[in-house]
């Protein structure tokens, strides 16, 4: 039995609860979602999903319970297997700027080597959609939403692996068991992200 929790503190938590759902029963995998609230609730799960939302509230509201220090600490010390999406990407990186604002200041988990542009696209293009080649989870495109989406500005170790790029630009990256993506995999039907970050976690 794999457990994923969902960091639900704010942002697209139930969205990724149905699509982690969908993607163990379209596995045939026995699992179970739960929702992470606070660091007691992250005792229990082999995986965390922190969803799309706004990453500056989430990461306020993680800090002042003591889940964002948990949460590193069990993914340096045990391993905890993470996919972070949109602002999940950016509480991810080791370093993050804004595209209007450049410097910015916001609680991090700093777990990547990647170094983050918040709302990298720009105002003409807050949301949008798009096909992305991912090798790894297959030849067929995936269809992407993004929405004031983060893209990855630099990655600092060789340890980050890029799977999607939009151009030029890396919007999915990997580094051993974490996954950051700029775009929102919960918002489409396509279950092959989910299943890939559940493959991911059990060590297929
Ligand atoms: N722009 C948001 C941020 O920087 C992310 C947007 C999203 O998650 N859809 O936190």
């Amino acid at each position: 039995m794999i457990r994923i929790g969902v960091l639900a503190l704010q942002g697209a938590v139930q969205e990724h609860v149905i699509a982690t759902r969908r993607a163990f029963d379209s596995l045939g995998i026995k699992g179970e979602v739960t929702r992470v609230k606070l660091p007691r609730n992250l005792e229990h799960v082999d995986a965390l999903i922190i969803p799309g939302g706004e990453s500056t509230v989430i990461g306020r509201l993680a800090e002042r319970s003591g889940l964002l220090e948990r949460i590193r600490e069990r993914a340096t010390d045990q391993n905890l297997a993470i996919m972070g999406t949109c602002a999940g990407m950016v509480l991810l990186a080791k370093e993050v700027d804004e595209r209007h604002v450049g410097e910015v200041s916001q609680p991090l988990l700093r777990l990547m080597d990647i170094s983050v542009t918040r709302n990298a696209f720009g105002r003409q293009k807050e949301s949008f959609e798009t096909f992305l080649e991912i090798p790894v989870i297959g030849p067929e495109p995936f269809r992407a939403v993004f929405i004031r989406a983060p893209a990855v500005k630099r990655i600092l170790s060789n340890k980050v692996e890029v799977l999607a790029k939009l151009g030029e630009v890396p919007v999915a990256v990997r580094q051993e068991n974490m996954l950051a993506l700029s775009f929102h995999p919960e918002l489409t039907d396509d279950l092959r992200l989910h299943k890939y970050f559940i493959e991911m976690t059990t060590g297929v």
